[in-house]
């Protein structure tokens, strides 16, 4: 790692963090993949940010309000806390472009792929971008770490080994690497991170 690009990892949370679920309508509902801690534990290790990009147009759908959201993420700092990791920034969209009543409907630039919070986290991190690495369960997770020349990674937890085993044949954007989980992907990137 030089000193002077500042690089930063870009979490999704359902399916990659936390378990793919559906709406996370009550705290309750929010529960770890069993390596994530331990991955996100790496990264703060090596000294990387580690900013959490969620969509969560459940509140747009009138399904829950933007407070359980933040109660949600605070209960997701507070869970990994106990694990020994930190998230450095907890970013979340909560538009949808065609569903409910503004001003949650409406064509934000940050609901992903839209690539809004990974501006967003660079600005407030002093990051750069194309030296980023964005992970996630589904291939848009992919396609928005590429709109900004990051790298994507794929993790094969939640939606990940569905997308792998029966859409890849479809897929307009290749991962840049697969990985079985947060600790595998954690180990790559700060490998690959290294060799730049
Ligand atoms: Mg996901
Ligand atoms: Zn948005």
């Amino acid at each position: 790692m030089t000193q002077s690009a500042k690089w930063g990892v870009f979490l999704d949370r359902d399916g990659t963090v936390t378990e793919e679920v559906g709406y996370v309508n009550h705290p309750s509902r929010l529960r770890l993949i069993a390596s994530a801690a331990e991955g996100i534990r790496l990264l703060n290790r090596a000294s990387v940010p580690v900013l959490l990009a969620t969509n969560q147009a459940g509140v747009a759908r009138g399904y829950f309000t933007e407070d359980l959201v933040r109660e949600n993420l605070d209960r997701l700092q507070e869970m990994l806390g106990r694990l020994g990791a930190r998230l450095d920034a907890l970013y979340y969209c909560p538009h949808h472009p065609s569903v409910g009543a503004p001003p949650y409907r409406q064509a934000c630039d940050c609901r992903k792929p839209k690539p809004g919070m990974l501006l967003r986290g660079a600005r407030e991190f002093d990051l750069e971008l194309t030296r980023c690495y964005v992970l996630g369960d589904k291939i848009g997770d992919v396609a928005f770490a590429h709109s900004v020349g990051a790298k994507g990674v794929l993790v094969l937890t939640g939606y990940g080994l569905g997308e792998y085993t029966y859409q890849r044949q479809g897929w307009t954007e290749q991962p840049d690497f697969m990985a079985e989980d947060l600790v595998s992907a954690a180990e790559w990137i700060l490998k690959d991170a290294q060799g730049r």
